[in-house]
């Protein structure tokens, strides 16, 4: 018999390098927040975010509407991994779960994986969906208009 793919609350028990890639795409909440274009001033190192999707963002699902095969529109896309966590944090959102468990927090009680509901990221108010503008709509000059604060 296998191993079942996500351990009972596996993200309270099993260190994020540990856990099977199942468990690890697990613990996205689906809030679309890191598909988002932020603004990095180059100076002070200060990340604003916009609402001005990817491209394959899908503002209804708040999901990649390609995630399997992303990288062949989207070269750049991070591949988030336990050994690059550090480096993003900085733009990481707030609320975000690999962030939340990376700093020894707790899930929020809108996460999916605590409500067993996937629509309860969307109805906490935490999520992007139906607030994203999508890049190929705005240009580039124009993403400082664009500028939110995180929904928390
Ligand atoms: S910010 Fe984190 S939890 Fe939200 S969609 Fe991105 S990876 Fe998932
Ligand atoms: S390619 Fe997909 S996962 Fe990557 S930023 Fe765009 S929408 Fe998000």
């Amino acid at each position: 018999m296998s191993a079942p793919k996500l351990r009972k609350r596996f993200w309270e028990t099993v260190p994020l390098e540990k856990m099977s890639h199942e468990e690890w795409e697990a613990l996205c909440d689906g809030c679309g927040k890191c598909c988002l274009n932020k603004l990095e001033d180059e100076e002070t190192g200060d990340v604003a975010l916009t609402n001005v999707a990817c491209r394959l963002l899908d503002d209804s699902t708040c999901r990649c509407a390609q995630y399997p095969i992303r990288h062949q529109f989207v070269p750049e896309c991070i591949v988030l991994k336990p050994q690059n966590m550090e480096h993003n944090l900085y733009w990481m959102p707030e609320t975000c779960a690999y962030k939340l468990l990376w700093n020894g927090e707790k899930l929020h009680k809108w996460h999916p994986l605590i409500s067993g509901d996937p629509d309860s990221v969307h109805l906490a108010g935490i999520s992007m969906r139906g607030r994203t503008v999508p890049e190929f709509e705005v240009s580039e000059e124009d993403w400082e208009d664009y500028i939110i604060e995180e929904p928390s």
